[in-house]
Protein backbone atom coordinates (compact mmCIF):
# COMPACT_ATOMS: atom_id res chain seq x y z
CA UNK A 1 0.00 0.00 0.00
CA UNK A 2 1.36 3.29 -0.85
CA UNK A 3 2.17 5.81 1.74
CA UNK A 4 1.60 9.08 0.91
CA UNK A 5 3.19 11.53 3.29
CA UNK A 6 4.18 15.69 3.86
CA UNK A 7 2.30 17.17 0.79
CA UNK A 8 2.19 14.49 -1.18
CA UNK A 9 -1.83 13.43 -1.57
CA UNK A 10 -3.60 9.94 -3.07
CA UNK A 11 -4.41 12.75 -6.18
CA UNK A 12 -1.10 13.43 -6.87
CA UNK A 13 0.01 10.13 -7.41
CA UNK A 14 -0.52 7.55 -10.39
CA UNK A 15 -3.72 5.34 -9.89
CA UNK A 16 -3.81 2.43 -7.58
CA UNK A 17 -6.57 1.02 -10.01
CA UNK A 18 -5.83 -0.37 -13.61
CA UNK A 19 -8.62 0.82 -15.33
CA UNK A 20 -8.17 -1.50 -18.12
CA UNK A 21 -10.27 -4.35 -18.44
CA UNK A 22 -9.13 -7.89 -17.33
CA UNK A 23 -9.87 -10.12 -20.26
CA UNK A 24 -10.40 -13.26 -17.37
CA UNK A 25 -13.27 -10.86 -15.53
CA UNK A 26 -15.75 -13.12 -16.70
CA UNK A 27 -14.46 -16.00 -14.96
CA UNK A 28 -13.39 -14.22 -11.94
CA UNK A 29 -16.98 -13.88 -11.66
CA UNK A 30 -18.44 -16.83 -11.74
CA UNK A 31 -15.75 -18.50 -9.31
CA UNK A 32 -16.85 -15.51 -6.85
CA UNK A 33 -13.33 -13.57 -6.89
CA UNK A 34 -15.04 -10.41 -8.83
CA UNK A 35 -15.63 -7.63 -6.00
CA UNK A 36 -18.40 -5.00 -5.94
CA UNK A 37 -19.15 -1.51 -4.44
CA UNK A 38 -22.89 -0.89 -4.26
CA UNK A 39 -24.11 2.60 -4.90
CA UNK A 40 -26.90 4.33 -4.37
CA UNK A 41 -26.35 7.54 -6.23
CA UNK A 42 -27.75 11.06 -6.11
CA UNK A 43 -26.37 14.28 -4.62
CA UNK A 44 -25.70 12.04 -1.19
CA UNK A 45 -24.69 9.20 -2.51
CA UNK A 46 -24.17 6.04 -0.02
CA UNK A 47 -21.84 3.26 -0.91
CA UNK A 48 -22.49 -0.42 0.46
CA UNK A 49 -19.19 -2.66 0.75
CA UNK A 50 -20.30 -5.73 3.13
CA UNK A 51 -19.35 -9.35 1.80
CA UNK A 52 -22.36 -12.08 1.74
CA UNK A 53 -20.43 -14.45 3.39
CA UNK A 54 -18.32 -13.37 7.08
CA UNK A 55 -17.53 -9.80 8.29
CA UNK A 56 -17.00 -7.44 5.98
CA UNK A 57 -13.98 -5.34 6.03
CA UNK A 58 -12.00 -2.02 4.63
CA UNK A 59 -8.58 -2.58 4.78
CA UNK A 60 -6.97 -1.26 1.45
CA UNK A 61 -7.41 -4.63 -0.26
CA UNK A 62 -10.63 -6.06 -2.44
CA UNK A 63 -11.22 -8.77 -0.34
CA UNK A 64 -13.41 -6.62 2.23
CA UNK A 65 -15.41 -6.38 -0.81
CA UNK A 66 -18.59 -8.12 -1.10
CA UNK A 67 -18.05 -10.81 -3.65
CA UNK A 68 -19.69 -12.27 -6.90
CA UNK A 69 -20.44 -15.31 -5.46
CA UNK A 70 -24.19 -16.43 -6.63
CA UNK A 71 -24.57 -13.36 -8.71
CA UNK A 72 -25.24 -12.98 -12.26
CA UNK A 73 -24.07 -10.50 -13.66
CA UNK A 74 -26.45 -8.06 -14.95
CA UNK A 75 -25.24 -5.39 -17.43
CA UNK A 76 -27.83 -2.61 -16.47
CA UNK A 77 -26.47 -3.06 -12.96
CA UNK A 78 -23.16 -3.66 -12.75
CA UNK A 79 -20.42 -1.16 -14.17
CA UNK A 80 -16.16 -2.49 -14.15
CA UNK A 81 -14.55 0.17 -12.40
CA UNK A 82 -11.03 -1.74 -12.73
CA UNK A 83 -8.61 -4.29 -11.44
CA UNK A 84 -6.83 -4.06 -7.59
CA UNK A 85 -4.32 -6.52 -7.25
CA UNK A 86 -5.46 -8.50 -10.19
CA UNK A 87 -8.96 -8.41 -8.87
CA UNK A 88 -11.51 -7.25 -11.03
CA UNK A 89 -13.96 -4.99 -9.47
CA UNK A 90 -17.42 -3.81 -10.19
CA UNK A 91 -19.86 -0.71 -9.25
CA UNK A 92 -23.45 -1.68 -8.64
CA UNK A 93 -26.34 0.56 -9.31
CA UNK A 94 -29.00 0.33 -6.50
CA UNK A 95 -31.96 2.71 -6.55
CA UNK A 96 -33.40 1.14 -3.62
CA UNK A 97 -34.39 3.32 -0.80
CA UNK A 98 -34.07 1.05 1.90
CA UNK A 99 -33.37 -3.17 2.99
CA UNK A 100 -32.44 -4.54 -1.12
CA UNK A 101 -32.55 -8.08 -1.59
CA UNK A 102 -28.69 -9.10 -2.97
CA UNK A 103 -28.42 -12.58 -4.25
CA UNK A 104 -30.58 -13.69 -1.69
CA UNK A 105 -28.90 -11.72 1.08
CA UNK A 106 -30.43 -8.98 2.97
CA UNK A 107 -28.13 -5.87 2.94
CA UNK A 108 -29.49 -3.08 5.01
CA UNK A 109 -28.06 -0.34 7.24
CA UNK A 110 -28.70 3.25 6.55
CA UNK A 111 -28.40 4.48 3.46
CA UNK A 112 -28.19 8.11 3.97
CA UNK A 113 -25.26 8.54 7.01
CA UNK A 114 -23.48 11.69 5.28
CA UNK A 115 -22.38 13.51 8.21
CA UNK A 116 -18.83 12.09 7.97
CA UNK A 117 -20.02 9.67 11.40
CA UNK A 118 -18.13 6.64 9.62
CA UNK A 119 -19.47 3.41 8.74
CA UNK A 120 -22.09 1.29 10.18
CA UNK A 121 -22.64 -2.23 9.98
CA UNK A 122 -25.94 -4.43 9.41
CA UNK A 123 -26.18 -7.37 10.71
CA UNK A 124 -29.03 -9.48 9.08
CA UNK A 125 -29.41 -13.86 9.43
CA UNK A 126 -25.94 -13.63 10.33
CA UNK A 127 -24.19 -11.61 7.41
CA UNK A 128 -22.26 -8.60 8.03
CA UNK A 129 -22.86 -5.42 5.68
CA UNK A 130 -22.10 -1.97 5.75
CA UNK A 131 -23.28 0.94 4.03
CA UNK A 132 -22.17 5.05 4.38
CA UNK A 133 -22.74 8.28 2.80
CA UNK A 134 -19.62 8.99 0.81
CA UNK A 135 -18.41 11.77 3.01
CA UNK A 136 -18.42 9.24 5.92
CA UNK A 137 -16.32 6.98 3.54
CA UNK A 138 -13.72 9.29 2.66
CA UNK A 139 -13.19 9.93 6.47
CA UNK A 140 -12.27 6.36 7.03
CA UNK A 141 -11.36 4.67 4.18
CA UNK A 142 -7.68 3.58 3.12
CA UNK A 143 -6.59 5.23 -0.10
CA UNK A 144 -7.70 2.75 -2.99
CA UNK A 145 -11.32 2.11 -1.07
CA UNK A 146 -11.31 5.71 -1.84
CA UNK A 147 -10.54 5.67 -5.34
CA UNK A 148 -13.15 2.94 -5.88
CA UNK A 149 -15.71 4.88 -4.10
CA UNK A 150 -15.00 8.06 -6.02
CA UNK A 151 -15.19 5.52 -9.70
CA UNK A 152 -18.10 3.83 -8.50
CA UNK A 153 -20.22 6.94 -7.35
CA UNK A 154 -19.25 9.30 -9.99
CA UNK A 155 -20.24 5.91 -12.70
CA UNK A 156 -23.39 4.88 -10.81
CA UNK A 157 -24.21 8.78 -11.09
CA UNK A 158 -23.88 8.80 -14.52
CA UNK A 159 -26.22 5.78 -15.08
CA UNK A 160 -28.33 6.84 -13.07
CA UNK A 161 -29.15 10.00 -14.78
CA UNK A 162 -28.11 9.11 -18.66
CA UNK A 163 -30.96 6.86 -19.41
CA UNK A 164 -32.17 9.05 -22.22
CA UNK A 165 -30.53 10.20 -25.48
CA UNK A 166 -29.97 14.34 -25.69
CA UNK A 167 -30.25 14.04 -29.10
CA UNK A 168 -33.31 12.28 -30.04
CA UNK A 169 -34.66 11.87 -26.68
CA UNK A 170 -34.97 7.54 -26.94
CA UNK A 171 -33.73 5.47 -24.10
CA UNK A 172 -30.11 4.87 -24.09
CA UNK A 173 -28.28 1.47 -22.68
CA UNK A 174 -24.84 0.60 -21.16
CA UNK A 175 -21.97 -0.16 -23.33
CA UNK A 176 -18.48 -1.92 -22.96
CA UNK A 177 -19.18 -2.92 -19.37
CA UNK A 178 -20.33 0.51 -18.19
CA UNK A 179 -18.36 2.93 -19.73
CA UNK A 180 -20.35 4.48 -21.74
CA UNK A 181 -24.37 4.33 -22.71
CA UNK A 182 -25.59 4.52 -26.20
CA UNK A 183 -28.94 5.64 -28.28
CA UNK A 184 -30.83 2.43 -28.84
CA UNK A 185 -32.61 4.57 -32.08
CA UNK A 186 -29.34 7.18 -32.99
CA UNK A 187 -26.39 5.51 -31.82
CA UNK A 188 -25.28 8.73 -30.49
CA UNK A 189 -22.83 7.38 -27.49
CA UNK A 190 -22.75 9.25 -24.09
CA UNK A 191 -19.44 9.09 -21.41
CA UNK A 192 -19.79 9.78 -17.95
CA UNK A 193 -19.26 13.94 -17.77
CA UNK A 194 -16.91 15.87 -15.19
CA UNK A 195 -17.93 19.41 -14.39
CA UNK A 196 -14.79 21.54 -13.08
CA UNK A 197 -15.24 23.60 -10.05
CA UNK A 198 -12.90 25.41 -8.06
CA UNK A 199 -12.10 25.87 -4.38
CA UNK A 200 -9.85 27.94 -2.71
CA UNK A 201 -7.95 29.22 0.61
CA UNK A 202 -7.64 33.17 1.04
CA UNK A 203 -5.22 34.02 3.40
CA UNK A 204 -3.72 37.55 4.47
CA UNK A 205 -1.29 38.60 7.07
CA UNK A 206 -0.93 35.83 8.95
CA UNK A 207 -4.86 34.56 8.78
CA UNK A 208 -7.27 32.62 6.47
CA UNK A 209 -10.43 33.47 5.54
CA UNK A 210 -13.40 30.90 6.11
CA UNK A 211 -17.05 31.18 5.31
CA UNK A 212 -20.49 29.80 6.23
CA UNK A 213 -22.79 29.24 3.38
CA UNK A 214 -26.17 29.05 3.71
CA UNK A 215 -26.94 25.63 3.63
CA UNK A 216 -24.65 24.52 6.25
CA UNK A 217 -24.96 23.29 9.44
CA UNK A 218 -24.67 26.11 12.17
CA UNK A 219 -21.09 25.96 13.02
CA UNK A 220 -19.71 25.23 9.62
CA UNK A 221 -16.82 26.80 7.87
CA UNK A 222 -14.76 26.13 4.94
CA UNK A 223 -13.21 27.78 2.56
CA UNK A 224 -14.82 29.18 -0.64
CA UNK A 225 -15.88 27.06 -4.02
CA UNK A 226 -17.50 27.31 -6.89
CA UNK A 227 -18.56 25.97 -10.10
CA UNK A 228 -16.14 27.41 -13.64
CA UNK A 229 -18.85 28.74 -15.95
CA UNK A 230 -19.15 28.07 -19.81
CA UNK A 231 -16.34 29.78 -21.42
CA UNK A 232 -14.48 30.84 -18.60
CA UNK A 233 -10.89 29.92 -16.96
CA UNK A 234 -10.02 28.07 -13.63
CA UNK A 235 -8.49 31.34 -12.63
CA UNK A 236 -10.94 33.89 -13.56
CA UNK A 237 -13.36 31.49 -11.97
CA UNK A 238 -11.31 31.55 -8.77
CA UNK A 239 -11.49 35.70 -8.89
CA UNK A 240 -15.29 36.10 -10.02
CA UNK A 241 -16.23 33.23 -7.44
CA UNK A 242 -14.38 35.46 -4.24
CA UNK A 243 -15.39 38.78 -5.69
CA UNK A 244 -19.28 37.81 -5.82
CA UNK A 245 -19.11 36.17 -2.43
CA UNK A 246 -16.90 38.03 -0.54
CA UNK A 247 -15.79 41.25 -2.91
CA UNK A 248 -12.20 40.40 -1.86
CA UNK A 249 -9.74 41.04 -4.68
CA UNK A 250 -7.03 38.37 -5.18
CA UNK A 251 -3.62 38.25 -5.26
CA UNK A 252 -0.66 35.29 -6.11
CA UNK A 253 -3.15 32.82 -7.47
CA UNK A 254 -1.55 29.06 -7.22
CA UNK A 255 -3.10 25.92 -8.03
CA UNK A 256 -2.60 23.33 -5.28
CA UNK A 257 -4.09 20.60 -6.49
CA UNK A 258 -7.18 18.57 -7.45
CA UNK A 259 -9.95 15.65 -6.33
CA UNK A 260 -13.19 14.21 -8.25
CA UNK A 261 -16.02 15.29 -6.45
CA UNK A 262 -18.85 12.90 -7.59
CA UNK A 263 -21.74 14.89 -6.19
CA UNK A 264 -23.18 14.76 -8.75
CA UNK A 265 -20.18 15.33 -11.12
CA UNK A 266 -17.51 17.76 -10.25
CA UNK A 267 -13.78 17.63 -10.10
CA UNK A 268 -12.63 20.13 -7.19
CA UNK A 269 -9.35 22.48 -8.24
CA UNK A 270 -7.52 23.88 -5.25
CA UNK A 271 -6.13 26.68 -5.17
CA UNK A 272 -4.06 29.67 -2.72
CA UNK A 273 -4.41 33.04 -3.25
CA UNK A 274 -3.56 36.30 -0.74
CA UNK A 275 -6.42 38.82 -0.11
CA UNK A 276 -5.40 42.07 -1.47
CA UNK A 277 -7.32 44.27 1.13
CA UNK A 278 -9.42 42.20 4.42
CA UNK A 279 -12.49 43.97 4.10
CA UNK A 280 -14.63 40.65 3.66
CA UNK A 281 -18.35 41.55 2.73
CA UNK A 282 -20.32 38.23 2.69
CA UNK A 283 -22.93 38.49 0.01
CA UNK A 284 -25.41 37.34 2.68
CA UNK A 285 -26.73 35.07 -0.02
CA UNK A 286 -24.54 31.92 -0.31
CA UNK A 287 -22.51 33.35 2.00
CA UNK A 288 -23.49 34.52 5.46
CA UNK A 289 -20.59 34.97 7.12
CA UNK A 290 -16.96 35.10 6.63
CA UNK A 291 -14.52 35.39 9.47
CA UNK A 292 -10.58 35.68 9.42
CA UNK A 293 -8.52 33.12 11.70
CA UNK A 294 -5.06 33.27 12.86
CA UNK A 295 -3.65 29.88 13.63
CA UNK A 296 -4.02 29.63 17.35
CA UNK A 297 -7.67 30.87 16.63
CA UNK A 298 -8.62 28.54 14.89
CA UNK A 299 -7.43 25.62 16.70
CA UNK A 300 -9.10 27.14 19.79
CA UNK A 301 -12.56 27.38 18.04
CA UNK A 302 -11.67 23.77 16.93
CA UNK A 303 -11.15 22.31 20.26
CA UNK A 304 -14.00 24.71 21.75
CA UNK A 305 -16.56 23.27 19.17
CA UNK A 306 -17.29 27.07 18.24
CA UNK A 307 -16.48 26.41 14.70
CA UNK A 308 -16.69 22.78 12.70
CA UNK A 309 -13.84 22.35 9.40
CA UNK A 310 -15.10 20.21 6.75
CA UNK A 311 -14.45 16.38 7.12
CA UNK A 312 -11.28 14.74 6.91
CA UNK A 313 -9.79 13.37 2.94
CA UNK A 314 -11.61 16.58 1.38
CA UNK A 315 -9.72 19.20 -0.43
CA UNK A 316 -11.04 21.61 1.62
CA UNK A 317 -9.90 20.05 4.82
CA UNK A 318 -6.22 19.53 3.02
CA UNK A 319 -6.38 23.42 2.13
CA UNK A 320 -6.98 24.42 5.53
CA UNK A 321 -4.87 21.49 6.89
CA UNK A 322 -1.94 22.79 4.76
CA UNK A 323 -2.24 26.37 5.99
CA UNK A 324 -2.00 25.41 9.50
CA UNK A 325 0.69 23.58 8.93
CA UNK A 326 2.53 25.71 7.15
CA UNK A 327 5.41 28.79 8.13
CA UNK A 328 4.19 31.65 5.90
ZN1 LIG B 1 -30.70 9.04 -29.82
Amino acid sequence: MADYTGRMTLWEAPSLIDFAVDPNWPRAWREGTARLLSVRPGQSPSIGWGDAVGDSTLDGSPAGLRSSRDMRFDPQQHFYLGQVDRTPVFGWLDRDDGTTSHGGTSVGGSANSDEGSGGRGARSGGVTAGRVGLRGWLARATSVDTELAMRAVALANFHDSSGFCSVCGKPTVPQDLGRSRVCQDCDSVFFPRTDPAIIIAITADERILLGHHQGWADRQVSVFAGFVEAGESLEQAVYREVGEEVGLDLAQVRYIGSQPWPMPRSLMMGFTATAVSTDARPDGEEITDARWFTRDQLCQAVADQTVTLPPPGSIASRLIGDWVGSKD
